[in-house]
């Protein structure tokens, strides 16, 4: 089944800059150039209103082109794109984003994110003052990061005082980031999962969530990401497979009670499947 038009039951969540973001969003990271205009269609054509990408993934003007083709109004899309690891500094960082909305074909970007701290660089204190910047003037009306740890993110905040709106980080049910999540808790910061499905390796498969999957009536994936929306996090699936990027948005139907919400929580392992933010660029 499909749904067309803004007609969707995903949830708006507050960012603390009293704009909002559709809880479930739809990525594509690794979506090849040539696929990510029929992608993200079908993604727009079954109701998804967030599309989250990132210089990095090569694939901003197929994003840019699909949602003008869409038909939908500018504001009916929240757009979230991401700066490189090779764009950290202040004016790299303007340059950055000026480059990613060139290539989007937009006057602004709903969530500009800083991709990755890279500790070794040093320099992620003044790319977020640049970023802070980048919203004074518009260009991206919210502004976070991504792969911060708590050490990171208290670094920005002792600098500038400002705090970014959410922190887009690996979380899946084999790696729970309980300690992040309670930080951003506690400073009113949104937690976004980026391989909310664990790349679908391994978790899809685990036997206990095959058993909730069969409960419910229905998928692994359903079954993890009605996980997530129900912790509270923003999430991002991806997938290039029409029936896929349907059976996702179909999550809102349905609700784990506390005791299979425990019953996740118990398959916390600490496994990272991408790269440490400690050590990552
Ligand atoms: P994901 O957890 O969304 O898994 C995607 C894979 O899972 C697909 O390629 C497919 O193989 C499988 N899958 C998807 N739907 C399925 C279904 N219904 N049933 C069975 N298998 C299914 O992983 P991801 O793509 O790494 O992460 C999602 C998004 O997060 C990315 O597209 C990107 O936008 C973002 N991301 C951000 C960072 C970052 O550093 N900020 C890093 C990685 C990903």
């Amino acid at each position: 089944m499909t749904t067309h038009g803004t007609d969707t039951a995903v949830p708006q969540l507050e960012l603390r800059d009293g704009h909002q973001i559709p809880q479930l969003g739809f990525g594509v990271f690794q979506v090849p150039p040539e696929d990510t205009v029929a992608t993200v269609t079908a993604a727009l054509e079954v109701g998804y209103r967030a599309i989250d990408t990132a210089a990095a993934y090569g694939n901003e003007a197929q994003v840019g082109e699909a949602i003008a083709a869409s038909g939908l109004d500018r504001d009916e899309v929240f757009v979230t794109t991401k700066l490189w690891n090779d764009h950290h500094g202040h004016d790299a960082a303007l340059r950055a984003l000026y480059q990613s909305l060139k290539r989007l074909g937009l006057d602004h970007v709903d969530l500009y994110l800083i991709h990755w701290p890279v500790p070794s660089q040093d320099r992620y204190v003044e790319t977020w003052e640049a970023l802070c910047e980048l919203r004074s003037d518009g260009r991206a009306r919210s502004i976070g990061v991504s792969n911060f740890t708590v050490e990171h993110l208290e670094r920005i905040v002792d600098a500038t005082g400002e705090v970014p709106v959410l922190n887009q980080i690996e979380l899946h049910p084999h790696l729970q980031q309980e300690e992040l999540r309670r930080y951003h808790r506690e400073h009113g910061i949104l937690t976004e999962a980026w391989s909310p499905l664990g790349q679908g390796q391994g978790l899809l498969d685990d036997p206990q969530i095959a058993e909730l999957a069969s409960t419910h009536g229905r998928t692994p994936a359903q079954v993890v990401l009605r996980w997530h929306i129900q912790l509270g996090n923003v999430v991002i699936p991806k997938s290039v497979t029409r029936s896929r990027i349907e059976e996702n948005f179909r999550i809102f139907d349905f609700e784990l009670s506390d005791a299979e919400m425990e019953t996740l929580r118990g398959l916390d392992a600490g496994r990272r499947l991408g790269p440490d933010p400690a050590t990552f660029g």
